[in-house]
């Protein structure tokens, strides 16, 4: 089968990946599940992982075909298997955990000590097969396309993720600003709004972003390039300032508006990544505020980000390429040029 594939670790997007012609994938372990791919999501975090930066986080034997954000119709399943079976479609969890440790014991998938991740420490989606394991395939229910659906497996419940967090702090009018309207935040903002009565702030650099943002439900949009951050974020607070801050963007100048308009006992989540945080200590002990982290999301997560869909609560933007466009697509993220999501297409 063909799949996109990482050989060396490289600064040029225009020759990052391989298409390879290898085996296809079959079940060896009773618990496994070869899943069809009909859709993986291109994602910031595979620029990223082709240049080398999650070597030091991730262990990685190349080559390794690439591809998180995946969905598909199930194949082939292990002998033990019973949640889905040949011809069903599903959404794919990026993580395969092993359901014994304590932290998979407690819910937490992501911190699970014996997981394999697909496209950052296992072969992925850009295929026309995928490996993973009963543990991590959702199945989807009638009517959600899993060619649509498929960035949400990454993009999806991690901007879904770092919204839950943030609405269990949110009280009805207080105020969430959400940095970076692209393919997590538009869909960050959505669960944002679906999910409380917050007043929710907007923020990007292009116009056409925030036109979006305003059809998602955002109250107030910013344009970072043209106005203050966090001075209008004072404004619109009478200078409280806003309670969460989902930044999707985590650049040097997103994290440096956190003292500046977090109010007193918030949190700055810290999504995206790139950039650095350079806060004198003594700021976040004035204003007791937080920087949080973000990684991907539980399956749990996933479950409930697949009702918001079925719902009709969350849509997704998303542009389809075939897989030999595949270097194309990540020179056009590298660039800003992507409009919500990227899709890749297996032939
Ligand atoms: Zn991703
Ligand atoms: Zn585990």
């Amino acid at each position: 089968m063909q799949a996109a594939r990482l050989h060396e670790y490289t600064d040029d997007m225009s020759q990052g990946l391989e298409i390879d012609d290898i085996d296809r994938p079959t079940v060896d372990r009773s618990d496994e599940v070869v899943v069809d791919v009909e859709g993986a999501g291109w994602c910031q975090t595979d620029n990223h992982i082709i240049e080398g930066m999650w070597t030091d986080y991730a262990p990685q034997d190349l080559p390794m075909t690439l591809g998180h954000e995946n969905a598909g119709i199930v194949a082939e399943t292990g002998d033990e298997v019973t949640l889905v079976e040949e011809g069903d479609p599903v959404i794919c969890h990026p993580v395969q955990t092993c359901g014994i440790c304590r932290p998979c014991r407690l819910g937490e998938d992501m911190y699970c000590e014996n997981s394999a991740f697909n496209g950052l420490t296992t072969d992925g989606g850009f295929a026309e097969s995928l490996l993973t394991n009963e543990r991590a395939v959702i199945p989807l229910p009638e009517g959600v396309d899993p060619t649509e659906i498929a960035p949400h497996a990454d993009a999806g419940i991690t901007a879904y993720h770092a919204a839950k967090k943030a609405v269990r702090e949110l009280n009805p009018g207080e105020t969430a600003v959400v940095i970076g309207i692209g393919g997590l935040g538009h869909i960050g903002l959505q669960c944002l709004d679906t999910m409380s009565a917050a007043d929710i702030v907007a923020v990007d650099r292009k116009d056409e972003a925030l036109e979006l943002a305003a059809n998602l439900g955002a109250h107030h949009t910013v344009n970072s390039s043209e106005e203050e951050l966090s001075s209008r974020v004072m404004d619109l607070t009478d200078d409280e300032g806003a309670q969460q801050v989902l930044d999707f963007v985590g650049a040097d100048e997103t994290t440096a508006t956190a003292p500046e308009m977090v109010a007193a006992g918030g949190d700055h989540h810290v999504v995206g990544y790139g950039g650095n945080i350079h806060e004198p200590c003594q700021a976040l002990v004035n204003g007791e505020f937080s920087f949080k982290g973000t990684l991907v999301g539980r399956y749990t997560e996933l479950q409930e980000l697949v009702s918001l869909v079925d719902r009709g609560d969350v849509e997704l933007h998303t542009e389809r390429h075939d897989l030999e466009e595949i270097n194309t697509v990540a020179e056009r993220l590298e660039h800003g040029e992507i409009e919500g999501r990227a899709v890749i297409l297996p032939p």
